[in-house]
């Protein structure tokens, strides 16, 4: 088992180790819908872009997703000769015209984008979509994570679409993209798709491709794959369109980990706390916004095994809190840690706050060695500072 080899590993703490086994076991999965359907699904490179794996990646995905000119090109440079999307709220026009040497599809957030850039990007030869709002949430408990929030600033409703978009811009229009889920199920996708038809149906029929974005937990066990291939067929049948998928977390779902050391145990109260070498705040934010609780292997919930304890980073933030957890030995000094789903949202959403480190990156390659990516150090601190 993975797991037991990293915690032995003896490898610098902290540092991420991406899997390299459990990556191909997901695209495997995404390739056996894509084969299935025909669909094509890219990676969306804000969840996970370790170019360095892309490599491993690239034979089973029909390329990459973009949130604006640098995931483009990083995109378009280490998976070359394969599609790369990208869609960004604004775009700016000083920016534009290199994006064109990167992305072959550019999809636009509101009408007044394309207008502004529409004639451009289609006399580069580029195929050119919009974002939908189909105003049909399907998620609770996280607003910061619904684009069909009331107020939203990502996609254009229908009365927007009423409004600004004439036929001459419906006429620039390869495709049409909605990107409304996130960590869902495909109940939740049939459900948009249906508010999806009432309201932009008649145009889809003028389109050569549907991106309906990501958010879809395809790699998750309990994903229910039958309905999402049900889901696509249907869609792909009705309007004769190209379907696009453009997950990030299913890609590299379970995929890595991040290896921790405990350096100090305390008491307060009644409560027991460990301050590890890695930080929520600083190596996982997305424990603190999201939020969540990692996976952490061999641990249980809070007062489930004898020994419960508070996981902090040695951070001055009161709240850099990774979560409370339960173990059968009491923690000391010097223990090592293994936090499990560590790939996704983390090593591409670090920062430097109170001059934290940043964790080493290895991969653990098929062959069982470990290969260092990635090294870290002050001058990674300094140098966004100034000069
Ligand atoms: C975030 C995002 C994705 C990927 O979402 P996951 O939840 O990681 O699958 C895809 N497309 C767009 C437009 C996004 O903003």
């Amino acid at each position: 088992m993975n797991q037991k080899k990293i915690l032995t590993s003896g490898l610098k703490t902290p540092c991420y180790i991406i899997d390299e086994v459990a990556l191909t076991q997901n695209c495997s999965q995404l390739k056996q819908v894509q084969d299935e359907t025909g669909c094509k699904i890219l990676l969306a490179q804000k969840a996970f872009s370790n170019y360095d794996l892309y490599p491993v990646l690239a034979p089973y995905l029909a390329g990459t997703e973009a949130s604006g000119l640098y995931e483009a090109r990083l995109g378009a440079t280490h998976m070359p000769n394969k599609e790369c999307h990208v869609f960004c709220g604004a775009y700016r026009k000083e920016e534009f015209e290199e994006l064109l040497n990167y992305a072959d599809h550019i999809v636009f957030n509101s009408p007044s984008q394309l207008k502004k850039y529409g004639k451009l990007a289609k006399n580069a030869g580029k195929e050119i979509g919009i974002r939908i709002n189909p105003e049909c949430s399907t998620q609770e408990g996280h607003d910061i994570y619904d684009p069909c929030a009331p107020g939203s600033r990502l996609g254009t409703t229908l009365t927007q679409w009423q409004e600004h978009m004439t036929e001459e811009l419906i006429d620039l229009l390869d495709g049409i993209h909605f990107h409304t889920l996130c960590e869902q199920n495909s109940d939740a996708l049939a459900q948009t798709l249906t508010a999806v038809e009432e309201k932009f149906g008649v145009y889809l029929h003028k389109m050569k491709w549907l991106n309906m974005g990501g958010g879809h937990h395809i790699t998750r066990k309990d994903y229910d794959v039958t309905l999402l291939k049900k889901c696509i067929l249907h869609m792909k049948n009705t309007y004769q369109l190209e379907i696009y998928l453009e997950p990030g977390e299913a890609v590299a779902l379970n995929a890595g980990y991040l290896y921790t050391q405990v350096l100090d145990t305390l008491k307060n109260g009644d409560m027991h706390i460990a301050i590890l070498d890695m930080s929520a705040a600083c190596h996982t934010p997305d424990v603190i916004e999201m939020p969540y609780r990692p996976p952490l292997f061999l641990s249980g919930n809070a007062g489930e095994k004898a020994y419960t304890y508070r996981l902090g980073g040695p951070t001055c933030l009161s709240g850099d809190i990774i979560g409370d957890y339960s173990f059968d030995m009491p923690l000391k000094d010097g223990n090592y840690l293994l936090f499990e789903d560590m790939a996704i949202y983390s090593m591409c959403k670090n920062n430097t706050f109170n001059g934290m480190p940043l964790p080493d990156i290895y991969v653990l390659r098929a062959d069982g060695s470990f290969e260092l990516l990635a090294r870290f150090g002050y001058d990674d601190f300094k140098y966004r500072l100034g000069k």
